[in-house]
């Protein structure tokens, strides 16, 4: 198993929206990921750089990206 490294608490994390957990980081084979340290299938980042963003964007509560400003343009 992998080691789980805890995210810095000064650090902006969302609380996982399954859960409530703070997220934390573990390191896999194809570079670090944040993830529920509950489940994993709660959400996981796509490995590589540590993407706090990419979490928090997904387990916000209310989510800003709603407004639909792009629609599908045919080129
Ligand atoms: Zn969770």
């Amino acid at each position: 198993m992998s080691e789980s490294i805890s995210i810095q608490p000064n650090i902006h994390c969302e609380p996982c929206k399954e859960c409530g957990a703070r997220p934390v980081i573990e390191q896999t084979r194809k570079g670090f990921v944040v993830v529920c340290p509950t489940d994993k299938k709660h959400f996981t980042t796509k490995p590589g750089l540590v993407n706090i963003d990419e979490w928090n964007r997904a387990n916000k509560k209310s989510p800003v990206l709603n407004a639909p400003q792009y629609k599908n343009k045919a080129s």
